[in-house]
């Protein structure tokens, strides 16, 4: 992976550095701001990484979570630098305004805006953590073992833990070198899936017994009401969309997020190299990668669903 030269000079020679990523973070989102923080730092320079949302209990586990801030009033530095990972337009960090002097981008999304002095968006990278590995091996910096355990995770989130369609030898190379710097793979498969609380695992028994399947599309819907039953809370529903795709029949599945009255999120999946969702969804607004993307809709459930499942039956197989 060539890193470009513009992308080594923005962080070589900046001294403050504020890092956001998306709302609703990811491990990938979460573990990639992380690891460049710790990387930055080592070598004497000062960051703040800001993420709208608070970092999901499951996450806590990722060594350096506690750095992320989620206000932009009262920084310890004026921003100078700003670097946006894991996603490639403002609006997805939530912030509305913001004021810096010079952007980068390092992003893996296929479907891009128009934000950004220097970008280097790679969509052919399984996880920004994997670009972030190449950035932070060329700075000189050591991956330390807090490093190692953020782009792992990073990497695992991305991959299906090594299982979806971009799971490379270099993707299985660069793992390797992460747990030789100090990653325990099962500890952190373990922190990743078999640390539910019980509120979520509620809340996806609500969720499963919602599903439909449609000419091999599954949908599955959670409301606002589930969330109060259960206790559980949005980052909850983190991957509840790859449930229906354990079906053999099931070729795209779209869970509906209520996020207000008539107002839904909705996550796509798809697989390997079946239907590009990024493309559906950036026909709706959103965006993301070919097997895994999302968008937003003003609509009732069933018109939403309609529109989607009406959009997707259009399409070639
Ligand atoms: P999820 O469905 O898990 O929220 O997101 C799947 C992928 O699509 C992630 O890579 C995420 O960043 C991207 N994505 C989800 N929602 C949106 C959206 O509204 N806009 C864009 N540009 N990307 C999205
Ligand atoms: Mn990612």
């Amino acid at each position: 992976m060539k890193i470009p030269g513009n992308v080594l000079d923005f962080l070589r020679k900046g001294k403050q550095f504020f890092i956001a990523t998306h709302i609703s973070p990811d491990g990938d989102a979460l573990g990639s701001s992380i690891a460049l923080s710790l990387a930055l730092e080592s070598l004497g320079k000062e960051t703040i990484i800001y993420d709208k949302d608070p970092v999901p209990e499951f996450y806590r586990f990722l060594p350096g979570h506690e750095r992320f801030t989620q206000s932009i009033s009262n920084l310890k530095f004026e921003i100078s630098n700003l670097i946006l990972l894991d996603c490639n337009e403002l609006e997805r960090t939530g912030i509305e305004k913001i004021e810096f002097v010079s952007s980068a981008v390092i992003d893996h999304h296929e479907t891009k805006k128009e934000f950004g002095d220097i970008k280097w968006i790679e969509p052919q990278a399984a996880a920004t953590g994997l670009m972030l590995f190449y950035v932070i091996r060329e700075l000189g910096v050591k991956i330390t073992k807090e490093i190692a355990i953020n782009l792992y995770a990073a990497i695992a989130i991305d991959t299906g833990t090594f299982r979806y369609s971009n799971t490379t030898p270099e993707v299985l190379r660069v793992a390797a070198e992460l747990i030789e710097a100090g990653a325990d793979p099962s500890y952190i498969a373990e922190s990743l899936y078999e640390a539910w609380s019980e509120s979520r695992f509620r809340l996806l028994l609500k969720v499963l017994n919602t599903l439909e399947i449609n000419n091999g599309i599954a949908i599955t819907l959670v409301t606002l009401d589930m969330f109060k039953e259960t206790g559980a809370l949005v980052e909850d529903t983190e991957n509840f969309v790859g449930f229906p795709r354990l079906l053999k029949s099931v070729r795209i599945s779209a869970l509906f997020r209520e996020v207000e009255n008539n107002y839904y999120k909705i996550s796509l999946r798809s697989r390997g190299r079946g239907m590009n969702v990024a493309k559906i969804a950036a026909e709706f607004g959103g965006g993301g990668h070919r097997n895994a993307a999302g968008y937003r809709v003003r609509a009732d459930f069933k018109t939403a669903k309609e529109t989607l499942l009406k959009k997707l039956n259009t399409l070639p197989r």
